[in-house]
């Protein structure tokens, strides 16, 4: 029952990608392997983050940079408030407009010390990740893309109030949301329908975390609030030694959980890559994406 999902949605569907900047020489060519792979399925764009402290300025701007040199791709950069000033995070905004960045992720970020310390607004900066769409708005007329958390972000009161932050990103000019990573359909689908009522109506594009690693994901949806189901760790229990089936097991896993999710009417999905692209290039082979090309260049495949 899983294969008779709406006819015809295959052709609606659109894919995003999201890497993070590289750190060594190695990362960078297996990054560059990622892009060139991924490219043919021409997504809507590909996002870079943006590390805390604004640490990894450089290394996104560069990334970006080649992205806009040596690709087709339309480049997202990602942005956070964390340590700087208005005048800062403005004149960021700035070099990446002259750079011809025209979307943007824009994010609070978490503190430099690490996700669980208390956040401290920079008293002359953005406080959070509305006040930086705002910013963003006011500069120039860009695409620019916020998060949402359907199972509440950690810090978070209650999910009213969570609601609310993502309605004050709408009023200041986002054009859509991209969840954090989630597991459980139905939590995401109750998200969107409380986030309607609420009068938000950009698209809540869900955020798929295809699991490259099970033990280094549950430690991320641990810092993050993101609940791992029984039954997911089940699947990949006994695997941290056979990376041919836990592979195996996370396109399944990955499939399925995307499938269900175009059953339930969703034609937009970001992939949280891990700069890796051999499950985001399935899973998005399966919803019926393929090389702008027409055939697979398995050449890059083998690569
Ligand atoms: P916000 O949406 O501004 O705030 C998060 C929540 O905290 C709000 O919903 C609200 O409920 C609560 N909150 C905030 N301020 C207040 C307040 N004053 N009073 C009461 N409640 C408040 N991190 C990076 O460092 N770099 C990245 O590139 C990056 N990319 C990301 C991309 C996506 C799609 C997602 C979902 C997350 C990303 N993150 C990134 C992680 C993000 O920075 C953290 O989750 C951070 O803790 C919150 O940032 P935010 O913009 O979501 O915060």
């Amino acid at each position: 029952y899983r294969f008779s999902r709406r006819p015809g949605a295959e052709g609606r569907i659109r894919v995003s990608f999201e890497f993070f900047p590289p750190k060594t020489d190695e990362m960078e060519r297996k990054l560059w392997e990622t892009v060139k792979r991924l490219e043919p399925l021409a997504p809507a764009f590909v996002s870079v983050t943006y590390g805390a402290g604004g640490s990894t300025r450089e290394r996104t701007a560069r990334t970006i940079k080649r992205i806009l040199d040596e690709t087709s791709l339309t480049p997202a950069a990602h942005l956070t408030c964390v340590d700087a000033d208005r005048e800062a995070v403005d004149a960021v905004i700035g070099e990446f407009a002259r750079m011809g960045v025209s979307r943007f992720v824009a994010l609070r970020g978490d503190p430099a010390e690490g996700v669980g310390a208390k956040y401290q607004p920079h008293p002359n900066g953005y406080a959070n990740g509305a006040d930086l769409v705002g910013a963003l708005s006011r500069q120039g007329d860009f695409d620019v893309s916020v998060s949402a958390y359907p199972e509440k972000h950690p810090e978070s009161p209650d999910l009213a109030t969570d609601i609310d932050m993502l309605k004050r990103k709408v009023d200041n000019g986002a054009k859509r949301a991209i969840t954090q990573f989630f597991f459980d359909n139905d939590v995401y689908e109750r998200y969107v329908e409380r986030a309607r009522r609420a009068g938000i109506n950009i698209p809540i594009v869900p955020g798929i975390l295809p699991i490259h690693n099970f033990l280094q994901m549950t430690r991320f949806a641990a810092q993050c609030g993101a609940n791992v189901p029984s039954w997911l760790a089940e699947r990949f229990s006994g695997l941290d030694k056979d990376p041919v089936t836990h592979q195996l097991v996370a396109a399944a896993v990955a499939a399925e959980q995307v499938l269900d999710l175009v059953e339930r009417g969703v034609e937009d999905f970001h992939f949280y890559t891990m700069n890796r692209a051999e499950l985001p290039f399935a899973i998005s082979h399966m919803i019926g994406i393929r090389p702008s090309t027409g055939t697979a260049d398995l050449s890059s495949a083998a690569a």
